[in-house]
């Protein structure tokens, strides 16, 4: 996890990179990386890249991304 933002997927919620993958195609800082055709996992090394613009979110049909800001936990 990064050390100020983590990034959780759902895999019970997520429809699968191959059927979905849209977290993958806007996020503009590469968090979301494919595992073949199932959930894409979040990348440790990207996550405090995040610049919180919500459009992971917004794609998200399912609802499966939650953006967690650990400096305020
Ligand atoms: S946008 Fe949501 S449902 Fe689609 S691949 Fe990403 S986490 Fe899964
Ligand atoms: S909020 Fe924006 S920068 Fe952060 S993971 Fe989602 S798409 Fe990427």
């Amino acid at each position: 996890m990064g050390e100020f933002i983590r990034v959780n997927i759902d895999p019970e919620r997520c429809l699968g990179a191959k059927e979905c993958g849209k977290c993958i195609q806007v996020c503009p800082v590469n968090i979301f990386a494919p595992r073949g055709a199932d959930c894409p996992h979040a990348l440790d090394e990207n996550e405090d890249e995040c610049t919180l613009c919500d459009l992971c979110l917004a794609e998200c049909e399912t609802n499966a991304i939650t953006i967690h800001k650990l400096y305020e936990e």
